[in-house]
């Protein structure tokens, strides 16, 4: 399948059935597969030979759609989750241990920005946040002798910010670390980061991925390119053997391809079962079916809505990556040419009042926590998924109290525009 075009992966990579067999994916919807030895079983648990034993640790269903994403990404392998949440802690926590640290982008989605400074701090794992502007310099002071990953969304959940994938790899790759990119906004369709240097990639397909806001899930994806035996004292996780399977090494045995997403499978998963329902994989590759044809259209939308909305009277800025007075429209022409997303931000003058009145009044947006599916809706970030954070942090995540960040759906253009007209009459 590597030698097609994207598109063409997004309807028929990942699984190719045989004669006879279903020609769409099977749910296989049992959480235990049957063996004739338990020698057979044993090898499994060994992991010297591949195969099912247990939907926490790996499901067919599952590893089909993985392996679409995978090669959707340009990755070498991949694994589902149960929530975007899952997958980046995961993909974290699968190099970062007690007495780690990371260095991230700002810039990021308020349920990450959660999970990093609150949550995996009592874990022991430390974070210095950088602005995704920072210089080279910048960058450079926020590394620790024990940094182990840096992170960063390609484009920002709600700030809309591009990261300079490159700048931000180049800094990883000097000291020794992988870079983890939530590309969850552009999806490959629009955006591949394992192109620009990128280690490893996650995704909450409860987005534009599932696109129908039927299932939460999430997705990690490795690019199989980071050597995790040259900077072997970094990771012990990874090339020191694990006790907890018979001693294997997983760089050793599994090599630069399959040492990340295995040991995240077989300890990670197996230990903290953060899975996904095969019954929702199947729902997240029936998005996947059609990713390619609905991401130009989310573009046309918000491209169309930014446009509209920079014009406005009453809005005093608006965020898109589209618009050519965009702070990040050059690095979006670079690192995605088609487009980023269908999401754009902006504030209305007179703040948080005027966005309470603006998203009421609105007929075709329903206000929901949610972006990125076929139905266009709205937000106001800072009383809602970024109500945690303070006035000063909201400002460096790029979310003032006025924020409203609206989601484009794939309604027709000339709908959605008079709806916005309408709601901004009514501030
Ligand atoms: C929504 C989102 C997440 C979290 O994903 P869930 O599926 O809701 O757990 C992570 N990163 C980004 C960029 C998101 O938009």
């Amino acid at each position: 399948m590597s030698e097609y075009k994207t598109g063409t992966k997004c309807v028929q990579a990942g699984y190719t059935p045989g004669n006879g067999q279903p020609r769409q994916i099977p749910i296989i919807q049992s959480t235990t597969f049957r063996y004739e030895t338990g020698e057979d079983m044993g090898k499994l648990f060994d992991l010297e030979a591949s195969g099912y034993f247990y939907s926490r640790l790996q499901n067919p269903t599952n590893d089909m759609v993985a392996a679409k994403i995978a090669q959707l990404e340009g990755g070498a392998a991949a694994m589902l989750t149960s929530s975007g949440q899952a997958a980046n802690f995961m993909a974290l926590f699968n190099i970062c241990e007690c007495g780690s640290h990371i260095v991230s982008s700002s810039s990021i989605y308020g349920g990450t920005f959660n999970l990093i400074s609150v949550t995996m701090a009592k874990m022991g794992v430390k974070v210095t946040f950088v602005s995704p502007d920072c210089t080279e310099e910048e960058l450079e002071e926020a590394f620790q002798d024990n940094t182990r990953a840096v992170f960063g969304e390609s484009i920002a959940n709600p700030a809309l910010t591009v990261l300079d994938i490159e700048k931000f790899a180049r800094a990883a790759h000097r000291h020794g670390v992988p870079l983890v990119v939530d590309n969850t906004f552009p999806t490959p369709v629009n955006c591949r980061p394992i192109e620009w240097g990128a280690d490893i990639v996650t995704h909450s397909t409860t987005k534009y991925m599932d696109g129908h806001g039927a299932a939460i899930g999430g997705a990690i994806v490795d690019g199989g390119r980071f050597d995790w035996m040259a900077h072997a004292d970094k990771f012990p996780g990874l090339c020191t053997p694990d006790e907890s399977y018979h001693g294997v090494t997983y760089a050793e045995r599994f090599g630069r391809e399959g040492a990340f997403i295995t040991k995240c499978t077989s300890q990670l998963m197996r230990d903290l079962g953060c899975v996904q329902a095969p019954q929702n994989a199947f729902y997240l590759n029936l998005g996947l079916e059609s990713l390619h044809v609905r991401m130009p259209r989310h573009v046309e939308n918000g491209q169309a809505a930014a446009e509209f909305l920079a014009e406005h009277p009453k809005v005093s800025y608006v965020n898109y990556p589209g618009l050519p007075s965009d702070r990040y429209y050059e690095p979006a022409r670079k690192y995605m040419p088609r487009g980023g997303c269908g999401v754009v931000s902006f504030e209305l003058k007179g703040g948080r009042r005027a966005a309470e009145t603006f998203m009421t009044r609105l007929k075709l947006a329903a206000i929901e926590t949610h972006v990125a599916d076929a139905r266009t809706c709205c937000l106001n970030p800072a009383s809602t998924t970024h109500r945690q954070m303070t006035e000063q942090q909201l400002l460096e995540a790029g979310v003032p109290a006025g924020l409203v960040r609206m989601s484009c759906g794939l309604e027709d253009k000339e709908d959605l525009i008079a709806d916005l007209a309408q709601a901004l009459e009514a501030i």
